[in-house]
């Protein structure tokens, strides 16, 4: 019989130490011989930096013990527990996915090897030329509405941070987080707290997990969009592509938050959906520096441990919010734009998290039962804010930017830009033109609480253009048995645009998790 296995947590090592030293660490802390150990693995990594100067990683350990352990840290691994066998198949084998961002990947690489025959149509393009098309925007302002930092193999994701935070983990974010290492990302992101990949690699693990598609037998259709779908009775018997109704036993809708167009086809369609809070606000960038000292102390490298992140949120008594989100260390600031004439910006890094500046969105909710008009009030509403941002930067792609203390001291800026991470022509403006008043105010009211917190934060930060797409404006319902939408039949809506998830992890999660509820395809 085999020993047990347990699971330890909260193992400190001083940042430095090699990990070599954990078995030790964990003994001596069990007072237990280090031989009675084996087959240790880290299940979590973290970084405590909550003693500055002297941050710690914490471990969660798992480990075989061939003698009975009792300990308050440390809990008996339980074998897994295997599902209800509820799973139905789908209605027949051929399955359309509408987007290939993490959650139509997830969903495609997940059906195929169930058996079904997967057909993905991506709007925008594969890697290599979608990279083309956003170096020919940044550098000469050749715009392309369906290719760009949001559309094209691997979605909203591929050109990001690469941050792959969840709040949950479970089977499904375990599953995707495996491929991705499958697709060459490093083993560390399935057990570090804050896993990070960087777009320069990204780029590469995403076009490996198509090829893992391809191998199980997807079929990819790049520049090819999905304009509508094909309902009858209540029932989706395919997509329309080019004025052509493509017929499909199912169709999954993974189209992400950007999809307005597809959106309003759905609304004509007559496909339940709903309105869904959100945020909006400005990009920040602060000397990276600056970051580093107030989190880890003045004396840490910040080479060892990686460039310091914050999480700052901020509230009043009436419920206003505003917090930081999609902070990205070491980053750069991305201009964003997926139609003429309006633009938003976003965060990315590389893999070493090296430039000397940090960035993050900070963001206020939006009053979103407030917004006149229907279930698509909220993508009306972020679609405007683009809009009049392009025009507050005086067009041609000048992205409107302000110091936080001009912003606070409710002023306009003038002279030379500070140094930025930022690649495209800028133009002084003041953002409380922009916001309505709730979001305006609940922006100042949060810059004036994160000074305290990081003293410096408004008067060396800058705002670069608004944040707009933090999250889905409509959520497509779906029933918790099936994932199916609520009132159309063979129809799967999924992901961030379905808004059941946000961000990389969660949204691939979620492709799985559609796979997970699908039995395999057995013809009749
Ligand atoms: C610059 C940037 C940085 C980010 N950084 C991070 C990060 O570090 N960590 C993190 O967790 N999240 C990050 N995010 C958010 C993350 O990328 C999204 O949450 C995630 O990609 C959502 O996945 P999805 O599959 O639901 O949708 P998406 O990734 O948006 O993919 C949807 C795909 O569907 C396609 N599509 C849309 N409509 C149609 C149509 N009608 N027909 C055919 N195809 C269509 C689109 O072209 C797109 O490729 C970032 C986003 C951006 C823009």
């Amino acid at each position: 019989m085999s020993s047990p296995r347990y699971i330890v947590r909260e193992i400190a090592l001083a940042v430095g130490t090699p990990e070599e030293a954990l078995a030790r660490t964990v003994a001596e802390f069990l007072r237990i011989p280090v031989n009675s150990l084996s087959d240790l693995r880290i299940v979590r990594k973290s970084l405590d930096a909550r003693a500055r100067n002297r941050p710690l990683w914490r471990y969660a350990v798992e480990f075989s013990c061939a003698r009975p352990l009792q300990h308050p840290r440390v809990s008996v691994v339980q074998p897994p527990v295997e599902a209800a066998a509820s799973r139905r198949p789908l209605p027949g084998p051929s399955v359309a996915i509408v987007g290939s961002g993490p959650a139509g990947l997830g969903a495609a690489l997940g059906l195929a090897r169930k058996g079904y025959k997967v057909t993905v149509f991506e709007m925008g393009r594969a890697v290599i030329p979608r990279f083309r098309d956003i170096r020919l925007f940044i550098k000469q302002n050749k715009f392309d509405a369906k290719s760009n930092i949001l559309f094209g193999l691997g979605g909203a994701g591929t050109f990001s941070d690469g941050k792959l935070t969840a709040r949950t983990r479970n089977e499904h974010t375990a599953a995707f987080l495996g491929e991705l290492v499958a697709s060459g990302a490093d083993p560390s992101i399935e057990y570090l707290h804050h896993p990070h990949i960087g777009t320069d690699r990204l780029q590469f693990i995403v076009d490996k997990f198509r090829v893992h598609c391809e191998e199980a037998g997807c079929e990819f259709r790049f520049e090819t969009e999905v304009s509508d779908l094909v309902v009858e009775d209540g029932t989706c018997r395919g997509v329309v592509v080019n004025g052509d109704a493509l017929p499909f036993d199912a169709v999954v809708l993974a189209p992400g938050l950007s999809a307005h167009a597809l959106y309003k086809a759905l609304e004509a369609r007559g496909v339940a959906m709903e309105r869904k809070a959100f945020a909006v606000g400005v990009r920040v960038e602060h000397p990276q520096e600056l970051i580093n000292k107030r989190q880890l102390g003045d004396q840490v490298d910040a080479g060892a441990v990686g460039a310091a992140e914050y999480f700052l949120t901020w509230q009043n008594a009436a419920g206003d919010a505003a917090y930081s989100f999609c902070m990205c260390p070491g980053g750069v600031v991305v201009p964003c734009a997926d139609a003429e004439g309006a633009l938003f910006t976003n965060g990315m890094s590389y893999s070493n998290r090296a430039t000397p500046f940090a960035n993050s969105a900070v963001v206020a909710t939006v009053n979103v039962d407030a917004l006149p008009g229907g279930v698509l009030a909220g993508v009306d509403y972020q679609r405007r804010l683009e809009r009049d941002a392009y025009a507050l930067g005086g067009g041609e792609y000048r992205f409107p930017v302000q110091t936080i203390a001009a912003y606070v001291g409710k002023r306009l800026d003038s002279g030379d830009f500070p140094k930025t991470s930022f690649q495209k022509p800028m133009r002084w403006a003041n953002f409380w033109e922009l916001f309505d008043s709730q979001v305006a105010n609940s922006l100042y009211e949060s810059f004036l609480d994160f000074e305290r917190k990081i003293p410096g934060f408004i008067k060396t930060g800058f705002i670069i253009g608004p944040e707009s797409r933090t999250s889905s404006p409509v959520r497509i319902p779906r029933k918790p048995d099936t994932l199916e939408s609520v009132n159309v039949a063979r129809l799967y809506p999924i992901g961030e645009g379905a808004g059941y998830s946000g961000g990389i992890v969660s949204s691939g999660a979620d492709g799985f998790r559609l796979a997970d509820f699908v039995s395999e395809w057995k013809a009749p």
